[in-house]
């Protein structure tokens, strides 16, 4: 009896298992793949079933190749129209929703980046079902976890839509390895352009420094550095130990550094090794997003500098010295380095 259960909720298991298809919408600049889209195969593999990348944009078709070699990739649609310039979602919409009429996947998911949070929303609207929004965790092929509150609670969500749409937290997800796969590469037709919009440009902040979201080392600055030009001290620091230099909210409004250096709820979630808070608080909205390591690879060890020993980053701290930080001499911090290898 216990057997005969036991093949059974197999088969239903290896059933379903077999009907699930999930498309992976593959983040890129053309010639680069963005990390985040093997993020989000890993994600979609656990849905289980076959797993297909489309990739789309004016002249992408190299980005295909590292695509390919993933393990668990069966293909990868290729669309590629100069209406996809600057990947807008209103011209990229009626191109899943026709990849999707054709393909009938189960699941459609992106990484929780900018990118998909602006295009997957508008695809489920238009296919009437709702998104699931950074998700960090897949229990089954329904079943998805995801924070709340600021990430101060995590939800369970049983999603009951006929298409799955979700964004993957990049950092809850290892990054597939490029390795071992020979997916197939197949061109899709472009459905004609939507013309509702028009890409005019983009100004990147062009910087040799690691990339934030994918740092090791993050050097975080605070309203406490009071200015812009007190950003210097983080930035000798940050590039003493092949740092990243992020910032608070308050610092980003107050004008001192540009929003892509944004950390936290409304910023962007860093997982690095350390994350060193400099002049920073610690409020929650801040906390969500460079705390939360319980389903990281790696566990963010937390070193901050501030005058305040009530300060609530404290809460958080794994090593906090509570000192004015313009009397913390550079040569001070940058030994910073040397007490974390020891620690
Ligand atoms: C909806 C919403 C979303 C938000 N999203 C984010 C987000 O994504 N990221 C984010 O960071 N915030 C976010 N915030 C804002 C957040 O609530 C806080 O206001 C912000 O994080 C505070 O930034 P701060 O710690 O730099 O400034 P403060 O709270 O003003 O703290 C400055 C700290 O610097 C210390 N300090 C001052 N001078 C010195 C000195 N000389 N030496 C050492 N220490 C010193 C002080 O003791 C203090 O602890 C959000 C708020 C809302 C409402």
């Amino acid at each position: 009896m216990f057997t005969a259960i036991n093949r059974r909720s197999l088969g239903q298991f290896a059933t379903l298992w077999r009907f699930q298809s999930t498309l992976v919408r593959a983040e890129h600049h053309n010639n680069q793949l963005t990390p985040i889209t093997l993020n989000a195969i890993t994600a979609a593999r656990k849905v289980g079933g076959e797993v297909t990348c489309l990739e789309a944009g004016t002249n992408c078709a190299m980005v295909a190749e590292p695509i390919s070699k993933v393990q668990g990739v069966k293909k990868i649609l290729v669309a590629q129209h100069d209406c996809y310039k600057g990947l807008l979602p209103e011209e990229l919409t009626p191109l899943i929703l026709a990849t999707q009429k054709q393909f009938n996947f189960t699941h459609i998911c992106a990484g929780a980046y900018a990118f998909g949070k602006n295009l997957l929303p508008r695809m489920s609207a238009k296919l009437d079902v709702a998104t699931l929004s950074d998700i960090t965790e897949v229990k089954s092929q329904d079943t998805f976890v995801r924070t709340i509150y600021a990430d101060n609670a995590l939800a369970t969500v049983k999603c009951n839509e006929k298409v799955k749409v979700f964004t993957v937290r990049g950092t809850s997800f290892e990054p597939a390895a490029v390795a071992g796969g020979r997916a197939a590469t197949e061109q899709v037709a472009s459905p004609s352009p939507a013309g509702m919009s028009e890409w005019l440009e983009q100004s990147l902040t062009k910087s040799y420094r690691p990339e934030l979201t994918s740092a090791k080392v993050v050097v975080s600055g605070g309203r406490g550095l009071k200015s812009g030009e007190n950003f210097k001290l983080l930035y000798d620091l940050a590039d003493k130990m092949g740092a990243a230099v992020g910032a608070s909210r308050a610092a980003v409004d107050a004008g001192y550094v540009p929003n892509d250096m944004q950390v936290g709820q409304t910023g962007k979630i860093v997982v690095p090794d350390p994350y060193i808070a400099v002049g920073i608080s610690g409020a929650i909205p801040h906390l969500a997003g460079m705390k939360d390591s319980k389903v990281q690879l790696t566990v963010t060890r937390v070193i901050v500098i501030n005058k305040d020993p009530e300060a609530p980053i404290f809460q958080v701290a794994d090593y906090g010295l509570v000192e004015d930080l313009f009397k913390v001499s550079l040569s001070m911090m940058t030994r910073l380095d040397i007490v974390i290898l020891k620690v």
